[in-house]
């Protein structure tokens, strides 16, 4: 009987999972394998809280694994050379895994580990889990190509979820790598919501039949979008569900509503698509990661104000509802879309700071962090990868409030300092004497200031066509 590894990623679920479905449909032995890899866990956007949730989804993995007769192999190092050694090690005739291109580091590594088990003679098999196409330039991202193939992709049957697996020779050694400590990470003390596959599912069901009707409504409003919006992200990042399920489970839920309850659905889907659409990019232009899309934006003489990063970063820029927002993030590693979006704008438009800075702190506190969204979206919120006319939205953090925080009950919770203070004196305590931290900058000046030198850049890209921007872009 053949072996095959089946190597685990971000794709940590046993339902629609490509890789091992291929291996179980082969009739082998299949042995069950993660690495944790030092690069990732020591990356400067690497999180304590993240890490502590995808520990929770490699329990419920490897408890899941157990009920099926299997076992999950863990191991710690460089995945180029684990792999091909653990494949010799448990004499492996192939090992199988689902592509993941979050990362050009992740995509040259799997390079480099196919090359290393052909040389050695062992078969290498890739899948796609996401529906997501090869990379193959500006065509796989354009809408009417990516649009139709991603419909295409989500539309095929859901792959089966295994119901027994061949048994693991326990003479394999698994390394206990269970905690933080074990990883040499420090602890957390954000607030970790619940992993791994069945809450995932839970957390569908739950949005589908109570949340999705309040859904768009909530989009803006702090305390509603904590309570409405589907909370799938950590999931979808670590890949406790995948896009397809949540996709089919969408569309038959569409056709039992109509009206504002299906465009509330509606709303849904194209964030998810807007989802991927974003990693299609990354995995076309993975220098992204790094460099803004509009590279020009790079040269400009972003603010190097320390004091101004880290005011920002702990919540103490004088301007209550981002400070409650970046309060809120560092705590529970969650922030509702329309917040994430104020915090961008405030750091890269009134702080002058270059979105990379303000990317990295997002990413090491967010248990959803996913590169492709959170970089796509930080450099669309600093205006150096968009078009049109959305190319400088900045938020008001003084008169935001009145639509975001109506009532003051999101600052009040974050911002303890200002607990007693009347509603109306929220917004802008230095304006009625409040004792809080005074505001780093004046927001009408800095926003005047910051557009003056980013405006005639965007002025003279649109006066060149596009044409030569986008083919630096694309690196043609
Ligand atoms: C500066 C900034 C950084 C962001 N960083 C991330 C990130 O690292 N990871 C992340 O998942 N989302 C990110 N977002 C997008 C969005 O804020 C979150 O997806 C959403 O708030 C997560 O909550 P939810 O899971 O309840 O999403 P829901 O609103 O229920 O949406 C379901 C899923 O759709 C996707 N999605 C939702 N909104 C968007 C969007 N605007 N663009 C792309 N995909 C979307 C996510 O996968 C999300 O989990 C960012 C937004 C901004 C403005």
């Amino acid at each position: 009987m053949s072996t095959i590894v089946v190597w685990f990623r971000r794709d940590l679920r046993l339902s629609d999972h490509p890789a091992l479905a291929a291996a179980v449909a082969e009739d082998a032995q299949i042995i069950p394998l993660f690495i944790f890899a030092p690069y990732l866990l020591r990356h400067p956007e690497a999180g304590s809280g993240r890490i502590q949730f995808m520990l929770g989804c490699l329990e419920s993995l490897r408890n899941n694994l157990r009920v099926l007769g299997s076992h999950l192999i863990c191991r710690m190092g460089e995945q180029s050379s684990i792999v091909p050694a653990f494949a010799r090690e448990v004499g492996a005739t192939a090992v199988y895994w689902n592509c993941d291109s979050e990362r050009a580091w992740r995509t040259d590594t799997d390079n480099q580990v196919a090359e290393a088990l052909s040389e050695m003679g062992i078969m290498a098999r890739t899948f796609e889990a996401e529906a997501l196409m090869k990379a193959g330039g500006r065509e796989t991202y354009a809408l009417e190509n990516f649009t139709p193939h991603w419909h295409r992709i989500l539309n095929q049957p859901v792959m089966p979820r295994p119901s027994a697996l061949p048994e693991v020779d326990h003479r394999i050694q698994d390394v206990p790598l269970r905690t933080l400590a074990d990883l040499g990470l420090l602890p957390t003390d954000q607030e970790i919501p619940t992993a791994g596959e069945r809450e995932a599912h839970r957390l569908l069901c739950e949005f589908l039949a109570t949340k999705a009707p309040h859904y768009m409504k909530s989009l803006s409003v702090a305390e509603a979008a904590s309570r409405y919006t589907s909370r799938l992200g950590s999931h979808l990042k670590f890949g406790t569900i995948s896009m397809r399920t949540i996709y089919q489970r969408l569309q038959i839920r569409k056709t039992e509503v109509g009206g504002w309850e299906k465009r509330n659905l509606e709303g849904f889907q194209s964030r998810l698509f807007w989802r991927d659409h974003f990693s299609q990019k990354l995995r076309n232009l993975p220098r992204c990661e790094t460099e803004s899309y509009l590279q020009v934006f790079d040269t400009v003489r972003w603010s190097n104000r320390d004091d101004h990063y880290e005011a920002w970063c702990n919540g103490q820029t004088g301007y209550p509802l981002v400070d409650a927002s970046m309060r809120c993030l560092n705590r529970t590693g969650w922030l509702p879309f329309r917040l994430r979006a104020l915090c961008a704008t405030f750091h890269c438009i009134d702080l002058f700071l270059p979105w990379q800075m303000g990317a990295r702190h997002f990413m090491s506190k967010l248990i959803d962090a996913d590169v492709a969204i959170d970089h796509w979206q930080w450099q669309s919120h600093a205006g150096v990868s968009n078009t049109g006319r959305t190319w400088f939205r900045v938020y008001n953090p003084i008169d935001g409030m009145a639509k975001i925080d109506p009532d003051g009950t999101f600052i009040r919770r974050w911002v303890s300092e200002l607990a007693e203070v009347r509603t109306e004196h929220l917004a802008a305590p230095w304006k009625h004497g409040i004792d809080y931290f005074p505001p780093l900058v004046d927001h009408g000046e800095a926003r005047c200031q910051a557009l003056l030198v980013l405006e005639p850049i965007k002025s003279r890209y649109e006066s060149a066509k596009l044409s030569k921007f986008e083919k630096q872009a694309d690196g043609k």
